[in-house]
């Protein structure tokens, strides 16, 4: 499973941060990343839960 941010959607409330903070970072410009690597297993609900509550829907999941 890997998480990826859009953008072009991200408000930067932090939300995601606060969250699953192994995962999801607040960059320079105040916007949120996800890692670029595979989610650690126990991360997972985590970045779900992160995925389900952020407020602008910014955070699509591939689960491959
Ligand atoms: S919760 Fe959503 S809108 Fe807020 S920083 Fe994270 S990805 Fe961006």
């Amino acid at each position: 499973m890997r998480a990826h941010v859009d953008s072009d959607v991200c408000a930067g409330h932090g939300d995601c941060v606060a969250t699953c903070g192994t995962v999801f970072t607040l960059t320079d410009d105040g916007y949120a990343e996800a890692i670029a690597d595979e989610i650690p297993l126990a991360a997972v609900e985590s970045v779900r839960a992160a995925a389900e509550h952020c407020p602008e829907h910014a955070i699509n999941i591939d689960e491959g």
